[in-house]
């Protein structure tokens, strides 16, 4: 993996990286292995890209291996559609599994035989109440489980109504497995959790072959054990279930002894994270898809225009707590920001053009400014950008009574167009109803490439395209999706969507400089933001999206 900033300090390792490394100096582990186990149920989020970076560096880093585990333990909610996502998405961040793909269902012959043997062992029994009784003996916080009526039944009974269960005999819902620990246990992930249920569903993967499924907290840690995992990391809200994982390891004849650790998930504001709600957003039509630029999916980032490298090093800054927090998306903002200011090569575009007439540039003539492609790397070379009589600048940039702060284009004034000429406005064009139509203008011949033999100084300097030369745009500008900081507040999150997230502007004009310009490919539109290429684009059709704009509101953050 390459690293992408240069004024990064050496790295202090967080406490799992702390443990990880002590574990392979103590000769605890030769070699460690991780495990990125999405379930396939939705697209990829930026947290879910925290996980990855964490997981997939330190295998990285410490030179072990990390496995992507499709976590495929739910019959009815998972689709090869997010199965397929989730690897492109894995593959894009720059992560690679190599050979170890795997499937929790890959296990369920050997998971069944696990649960066979705590049956065998008297540390599991099949219990017939039902979901609502079982929930009503589970007990509360401050009050022990009552013990099932089922609790005491023999070995040889519990064997059979398992297998029965495996055979198809009976519909759902009418037994489940229980594992058999104790009912009194404050923890009440330790009172008798449920570990298989009957489920007559068709499994992506596994057809009809099973009509019994393992919960997750049963087929996690012996699936952990079984690819030899060393470090199970996993987000905090499992931090209570770590006793249940360490008794099954415990009590199951698994190959390996993995470790859970915990670690707090990303929450970010102005932002909704969790799968649910996010496809409820895509259900319900309030963005266009899984991978509208203004999800929080690395899908939609990637649309937007955002980096691999931008993710891994927001990643990296954010780190790895223990405790929950709640991150400024402004910082992810920045480390696009960052990477595409030393890589997008600049152009100019204008978003809203007005027209400018030049009267002093003879009709027909034009010629062509060679410009930098950046402005701090040589190496980017250059582009010429043609220039004439007519040409286009921002309609934002004039004002035809500007106040006192206004020092962009107005009636009398001059201004540079950035490495052409110095121009002052001499007339206004207006339609009947009085909207300005077109500016009228004289260049200074002696400013050509922006500079005044006698010193002048405008106080502005305007981006802006030749008429005849420039090339039709689609624009799409992007606000944050929700206008609430804390956007998650619950079940009632859609009222605090944006309604002004999307602005699509269709008559932009680009230098033509882009044309040919291919798909994600990402540029800097001089003083107006980063801008990609999106996949609606075609030969003849140009179609950008606005990663993000010039201004950063992290470092006013952080230095307030
Ligand atoms: P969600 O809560 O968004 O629906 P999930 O936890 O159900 O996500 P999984 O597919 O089970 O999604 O997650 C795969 C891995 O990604 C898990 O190890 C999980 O802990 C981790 N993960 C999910 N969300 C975050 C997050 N916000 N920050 C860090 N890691 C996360
Ligand atoms: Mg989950």
């Amino acid at each position: 993996m390459t690293t992408t900033t240069n004024e990064a300090p050496p790295r202090q390792l967080d406490f799992i990286r702390e443990i990880v490394d002590e574990d392979l100096k103590s000769g605890r582990y030769a070699q460690v292995i991780t495990r990125f186990p999405p379930e396939p149920n939705g697209y990829l989020h930026i947290g879910h890209a925290k996980s990855i970076c964490l997981n997939f560096g330190i295998a990285g880093e410490f030179g072990g291996v990390c496995n992507l585990r499709f976590d495929d333990t739910n019959p009815t909610k998972e689709e090869e559609e997010y199965a397929e996502s989730i690897k492109r998405d894995v593959a894009w961040l720059g992560f690679s599994w190599g050979e170890n793909l795997f499937h929790a269902s890959d296990y369920f012959e050997q998971l069944y035989g696990y649960a066979e043997h705590l049956i065998a062992h008297g540390l599991a029994y099949v219990d017939s109440s039902t979901a609502d009784e079982i929930r009503a003996m589970r007990g509360t916080l401050t009050e022990p489980g009552k013990e099932s009526p089922f609790r005491g039944r023999s070995v040889e009974d519990n064997l059979d109504l398992f297998r029965r269960m495996r055979a198809s005999e009976f519909p759902d819902g009418a037994h489940v497995l229980r594992a058999k620990i104790d009912m009194g246990s404050p923890n009440i992930n330790m009172r008798d959790p449920v570990l298989y249920r009957i489920r007559h569903e068709t499994h992506h993967r596994t057809g009809d072959a099973w009509c019994i499924y393992p919960l997750y907290d049963f087929a996690h840690p012996p699936s952990d054990a079984l690819e030899h995992v060393t470090h199970s990391i996993c987000t905090l809200e499992f931090e209570a279930h770590r006793p249940l994982y360490d008794w099954l390891i415990e009590n199951l004849p698994v190959p390996s002894r993995p470790h859970q650790y915990e670690f707090a998930r990303l929450n970010l504001t102005y932002t909704v994270m969790s799968k649910r709600k996010l496809l409820k957003l895509v259900e319900e039509r309030h963005v266009a898809g899984w991978d509208d630029p203004r999800m929080p999916t690395i899908a939609g980032l990637r649309r937007r225009g955002y980096t691999p490298e931008s993710i891994r090093n927001f990643a990296e800054r954010v780190g790895v707590a223990k405790r929950e927090n709640i991150i400024d998306v402004g910082l992810l903002e920045f480390c696009v920001r960052e990477d595409l200011n030393r890589t997008a090569h600049r152009v100019m575009g204008v978003l809203r053009p007005l027209r400018v007439v030049i009267e002093n540039y003879a009709e027909g003539q034009q010629e062509e400014f060679e410009s930098a492609n950046h402005p701090d790397d040589p190496s980017a070379g250059t582009r010429r950008v043609p220039f004439s009589r007519i040409i286009y600048i921002e309609r934002d940039d004039f004002m035809e009574e500007p106040p006192k702060k206004f020092f962009r284009l107005a009636p009398g004034r001059e201004v540079r167009l950035r490495s052409a000429y110095f121009i002052t406005c001499t007339g206004v064009v207006k339609d009947d109803d009085g909207n300005i139509i077109e500016l009228r203008a004289t260049y200074d011949p002696a400013t050509r490439g922006g500079d005044s033999p006698d010193g002048r100084k405008p106080k502005a300097t305007l981006h802006w395209v030749s008429a005849e030369h420039a090339l039709d745009a689609e624009v799409r500008l992007y606000d944050r999706l929700f206008s609430k900081e804390i956007a998650d507040t619950g079940d009632d999150f859609l009222a605090n969507i944006n309604p002004r997230s999307l602005e699509v502007i269709e008559g932009a004009k680009v230098e033509p400089s882009v044309a040919g310009a291919q798909h994600a490919a990402r540029y800097q539109f001089e003083r107006l933001g980063y801008f990609s290429v999106d996949a609606d684009s075609q030969p003849g059709r140009l179609v950008f999206n606005r990663t993000v704009t010039l201004k950063d509101t992290w470092a006013k953050v952080s230095a307030g």
